[in-house]
């Protein structure tokens, strides 16, 4: 997935049309916007949100993005299927795909306090409740890695949330599926896509440094 953050429009679209298929935004209003002003030329484009998510804002994100990488409390998957309940999820021109809304849980593996993310031992227990709620899929997991000097450092972080999507994977919960571990980013993807990342999320190596 290429990161978008940061970059303008004409610079993504560049990229779109160099074949990028997955797109990954921070922040609801700018992936919006974006989406808004590319969507409609590259239809086949599916938008992630990857940045923090506030509950106030999940109508919206359920309506503008395919999948919302960052669910870490209860309260943000309640209000995303409540979203799809009232109708939100696939009611706009370009929104996703009608009917529900795809998610990853994001876990806290390396713990910093910085970061968001639902604790690993936490995670199933979210699993499980995030599986009675209508409309909501959880289709993985996701994880930022702390940013090291040496990214073979980051190795043990990327094997624990494999493991921990296969502890999930064998709860079979409904409405619960572990196809996507989200895990990588410019840094450190080499080593999370050997540790089984099937979604890295590719800002500078791609686009150069961010401006803004
Ligand atoms: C910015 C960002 C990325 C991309 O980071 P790069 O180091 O530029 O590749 C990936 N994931 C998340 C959650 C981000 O916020």
């Amino acid at each position: 997935m290429a990161v978008t953050k940061g970059i303008p429009a004409d610079l993504v679209r560049l990229a779109l049309t160099a074949g990028v298929t997955e797109v990954g935004e921070n922040r609801v209003q700018e992936g919006e916007a974006k989406r808004l002003e590319l969507g409609p030329s590259h239809p086949e484009v599916k938008w992630h949100l990857i940045g923090h998510l506030q509950t106030n804002k999940a109508a919206r994100a359920a309506r503008r993005f395919d999948l919302i990488h960052s669910v870490d409390s209860l309260r943000l998957a309640e209000a995303l299927s409540a979203a799809v309940s009232a109708g939100a999820a696939g009611a706009a021109p370009v929104g996703a795909r009608g009917g529900g809304v795809d998610v990853l849980l994001q876990v806290n593996v390396s713990g910093e306090v910085t970061k968001f993310g639902v604790a690993p031992a936490e995670t199933a227990a979210l699993a499980r409740a995030a599986s009675r709620l209508p409309g909501l899929r959880v289709r993985g997991l996701m994880t930022i890695a702390p940013l090291v000097d040496d990214p073979e450092k980051t190795r043990p972080i990327f094997r624990a949330l494999a493991a921990l999507a296969r502890e999930i994977d064998r709860l079979a919960l409904p409405g619960v599926t572990m196809e996507f571990l989200s895990m990588g980013m410019s840094q450190d993807y080499e080593v999370a896509v050997t540790e089984g990342a099937n979604l890295v999320r590719i800002g500078t190596a791609i686009f150069g440094p961010r401006r803004g």
